[in-house]
């Protein structure tokens, strides 16, 4: 209740008539309120200056009829049309013989893998496969496919209803490196869903690893795949070994010997972690500095357009904050100049009028609290004490 109070009271100052969130996607609010950036953080707690994330249209969930529609931002692989998007895995521009049959591309034995013709990274991946209606073989010879992850990293596709096999090899297991934590499959001829969140390992420089590689598996919308670390290629039989992996490689398909199909295969490309260039998130002291330095200059440039008469008071408060991500000294001593122009104008508003000023002087007072706090001013800030004995000399915060 505290917080709701204190926003209301600040986005109220701020004239924010339209409410917190406005409609062209704007958060106008709060300012100067949770703790202020450190040296791994360039936002400060709810800041209001962080961007808004992308807006998204859902999809829809598929039924075994029909396919469901893929959230607005994503990148359609396969709709059910054509391999316009694919290309044999045995050369750039190489025709696949994968066929596309009612809606579904399946795989011809003996063909080969599929794979890409673009190069996917650190990605969200909506697959659905089925195999065979006609059970044939067992263990690892039925329905046996694969959805490797930039051409290394195989979420094994398999035919496991009721057809057991080793753990690390059922459907929705990293293939020799994680089993499936359920067998969440339909039967076979039916639709299986993969929705999957994968994020490769990263490397420094020198070539040391900084952050493992990680695959999420949903089978059937039931977890399988918990964050599992990859550390490395997938492959049969041999311990998997580390291995550096580039920024981005073909989504494959395998071709097992068995005519399995896949449909609505589309996938979302996933910002990037503060480990690979991201700039949110835990960051180095190098980045967090660069961070706050582009978000101080993106807000004094905000500032300077805000030249009308009546913005004074905004203006100033917009340059005060540009300096809680970064110190620059010609804004700083703007902020104080006019923070004493201010006060002195208070001071020579006739009785009568200087109450209507009441939540502004509060503000601006708190405002300079909250600098001192962050030691972006020190504590015996000029304006900080001429706004704190005004508040005192009105009595202001107790009436
Ligand atoms: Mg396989």
């Amino acid at each position: 209740m505290k917080m709701h109070s204190n926003l209301t009271m600040i986005c109220g100052w701020l004239a924010c008539a339209s409410g917190a969130l406005a409609a062209d996607n704007v958060f106008h609010g709060p300012t100067f309120y949770g703790d202020a950036p450190d040296a791994h953080h360039a936002w400060a707690i709810h800041d209001a200056n962080r961007p808004q994330p992308l807006i998204v249209t859902p999809g829809t969930v598929s039924t075994q009829e029909q396919p469901g529609k893929p959230p607005s931002d994503a990148i359609v692989l396969f709709d059910g049309t054509d391999l316009s998007k694919w290309e044999a895995d045995t050369g750039v521009g190489v025709p696949t013989k994968w066929i596309v049959k009612d809606g579904a591309m399946e795989c011809v034995p003996g063909s080969g893998y599929i794979r890409t013709k673009e190069k996917i990274g650190d990605c969200q991946l909506h697959v659905e496969w089925a195999a065979p209606i006609h059970v044939q073989g067992d263990s690892q010879g039925r329905g046996n496919s694969g959805v490797f992850l930039m051409g290394l990293v195989e979420v094994q596709v398999l035919d496991n209803y009721n057809n057991p096999t080793y753990a690390d090899g059922l459907a929705g297991s990293v293939y020799g490196q994680h089993a499936a934590m359920a067998n969440a499959l339909r039967p076979p001829g039916q639709y299986q869903t993969y929705d999957i969140i994968f994020r490769r390992p990263l490397y420094a420089k020198g070539g040391e690893l900084l952050e493992p590689g990680y695959v999420t598996v949903y089978e059937n919308g039931v977890v399988v795949q918990d964050h599992a670390v990859i550390e490395g290629e997938t492959g049969h039989q041999a311990r998997t070994k580390t291995m550096h992996f580039p920024e981005a490689g073909p989504l494959k398909f395998q071709d097992h010997g068995n005519p399995v199909r896949y449909r609505n295969i589309w996938y979302r490309q996933l910002p990037r972690r503060a480990n690979d260039g991201g700039d949110d998130g835990y960051l180095t002291t190098e980045a967090t500095t660069a961070k706050r330095a582009e978000i101080a200059a993106s807000i004094r440039a905000d500032a300077d357009k805000m030249t009308g008469a009546n913005q004074t008071v905004a203006r100033t408060l917009r340059y005060a904050e540009s300096l809680v991500y970064t110190r620059d000294d010609a804004t700083y001593q703007k902020v104080e100049a006019a923070l004493l122009e201010y006060v002195a104008g208070i001071a020579a508003l006739p009785a009568d009028q200087v109450g209507a000023k009441k939540d502004e002087v509060k503000h601006l007072r708190d405002v300079c609290r909250y600098l001192a706090k962050w030691k972006i001013v020190p504590d015996d800030y000029a304006p900080k004490a001429k706004l704190d004995q005004a508040v005192k000399d009105h009595n202001w915060d107790k009436r």
